[in-house]
C-alpha cells in the first residue's frame, strides 16, 4: 500500500485512525506547532507506533520548487507537489516591526499568505492567467496547509505568530469546497496552525450557491468576491461564469452570509483601463453595494503576455476610489506588491513552466 499524507486529516478524523486517539493530538503538536519533519522526532511517541506512522504516513505533501523575493519583501514561493504539477503561494510582509523609542518591540512584523486551493482553475476567466491555464486537480486538504506551513518554517516565523490567510492563488476555493472546509478546520484548529477563522478569507469569483453553503457551514470566515464588473454584459465577459451566476445572484448571497459584527465583505474590483474605470461604473457600485456591509478593494491589472486589457492610469484609479469614499463606501487600493516577481496570480508558474 502507498503513503498517504497525515495532513490531509483533522483532529477529529486522526483520533478515529490512530489508536489511542490522545495520540493523534500529540501528533498534531508534532506537526503543526513544533514543525518536525520526520515521525523519529515525535519523542513522546512510543517506537512501534512511530515506526508504524512511518510505513503508512508522509509529513512533506509539498516541497519548495523557487523563490522569487520581491524588492518590496514580498515573496512567491512556487510548490512541487507528489505527482509534480506545481502550485504557488505568495508571502506578504503587510505592516512593518514596530518599536518604540527605546527600541522596545511593539509588534513584529504582520504577515499575509495568499495561497492556492486547486491546480490551474476551471473558471476561466480572461483576464487571469491561472483560468488560462486550465484545470488539472483539486488540491487536497494538507496541500492547502502545507502551504502556511511551509512558508512559516522557511521564514522562521514562530508557530505562535499571528498570520492572515487568503484564498487568493491559484483555483476558485468554492469548487473545492469540501477540502477547503477541512483546511479552514485544521487552520483554525487550536492544536492546529491555530488561526482565527478572522484571519482567514475566502475569495471567490462568485459561485452563489456555494456561498449560501459556506454560509450554512457557519465557519466564521471572511468572505471576499471578485466582482470586477457592475453590469452583466461586461462580467460576462470577463468572467464566463456569470452567465450561470449573475450579479444579482451574488448580491442575494452575500446579503445572507454570517459575518462578524466588526467586519466586512470585501469585494475586489480588477480595474482595466478603459473598460471599468470610469466613474458611471463606481456611481453603479455605490447602488449595488447599498445596505451591505462592504468593502471595496480596487487591484490594477496587472498586463501579462498574451493578454489584450491594460493597466489603468493611476489618476483614475484614485478618482474611482474618491467617488466611493465620498459616497459612503470604505474602499482601499490593492498595493501592487511583488510587481517586479510576478504579481498576479498564476504568472510564476508561466514562468517556470516557460524556461
Ligand atoms: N478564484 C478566486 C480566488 C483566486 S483569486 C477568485 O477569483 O476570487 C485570484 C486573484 O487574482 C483575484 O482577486 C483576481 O482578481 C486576481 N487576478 C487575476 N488575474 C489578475 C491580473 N492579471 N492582474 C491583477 N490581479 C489579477
Ligand atoms: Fe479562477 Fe479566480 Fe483566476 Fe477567475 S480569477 S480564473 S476564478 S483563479
Amino acid at each position: 500500500m502507498s503513503k498517504i499524507s497525515i495532513l490531509d486529516f483533522t483532529k477529529e478524523e486522526l483520533s478515529v485512525k490512530i489508536k489511542p486517539s490522545f495520540r493523534a493530538k500529540q501528533i498534531y503538536e508534532w506537526v503543526y506547532k513544533k514543525y518536525v519533519n520526520s515521525f523519529k522526532d515525535m519523542k513522546n511517541i512510543p517506537n512501534d507506533l512511530r515506526e508504524k506512522l512511518e510505513e503508512d504516513y508522509y509529513l512533506d505533501p509539498l516541497k519548495i520548487a523557487t523563490i522569487e523575493q520581491s524588492n518590496d519583501g514580498s515573496k512567491k514561493y512556487l510548490f512541487l507537489l507528489k505527482d509534480g504539477k506545481t502550485v504557488e503561494s505568495v508571502l506578504l510582509p503587510m505592516k512593518k516591526e514596530k518599536t518604540n523609542e527605546e527600541g522596545k518591540l511593539l509588534h513584529h512584523t504582520r504577515y499575509t499568505i495568499c495561497i492556492s486551493s486547486q491546480v490551474g482553475c476551471k473558471i476561466g476567466c480572461s483576464f487571469c492567467l491561472t483560468g488560462k491555464s486550465g484545470f488539472l486537480r483539486n488540491l487536497t486538504p494538507g496541500e492547502i496547509t502545507s502551504q502556511v506551513l511551509m512558508i512559516k518554517k522557511d521564514n522562521d516565523i514562530a508557530q505562535n505568530r499571528r498570520v492572515n490567510i487568503v484564498f487568493m492563488g491559484m483555483g476558485e476555493p468554492l469548487d473545492n469546497l469540501s477540502n477547503v472546509q477541512k483546511a479552514i478546520n485544521i487552520f483554525s484548529d487550536p492544536l492546529g496552525l491555530s488561526i482565527s477563522p478572522r484571519r482567514q478569507t475566502i475569495s471567490t469569483s462568485g459561485l452563489s450557491t456555494q456561498i449560501k453553503k459556506l454560509g450554512n457551514m457557519n465557519l466564521g470566515v471572511l468572505l471576499a468576491i471578485s466582482l470586477h464588473a457592475v453590469d452583466d454584459e461586461l462580467r460576462e465577459q470577463l468572467m464566463p461564469i456569470n452567465k450561470a451566476y449573475n450579479i444579482k445572484s451574488i448580491i442575494d448571497a452575500v446579503k445572507e452570509f454570517p459575518i462578524d459584527a466588526r467586519k466586512r465583505v470585501m469585494f475586489e474590483y480588477l480595474v482595466i483601463k478603459n473598460l471599468n474605470d470610469d466613474i458611471k461604473s463606481a456611481k453603479k457600485l455605490v447602488k449595488l453595494l447599498n445596505g451591505i456591509k462592504a468593502k471595496a478593494n480596487l487591484i490594477f491589472f496587472n498586463p501579462h503576455a498574451g493578454s489584450s486589457y491594460e493597466r489603468p492610469e493611476v489618476k483614475d484609479v484614485l478618482k474611482f476610489q474618491d467617488y466611493l469614499l465620498k459616497h459612503g463606501v470604505l474602499c482601499t487600493i490593492r498595493e501592487s506588491k511583488g510587481l517586479d516577481i510576478s504579481a498576479a496570480c498564476g504568472q510564476l508558474k508561466d514562468r517556470e513552466e516557460k524556461k
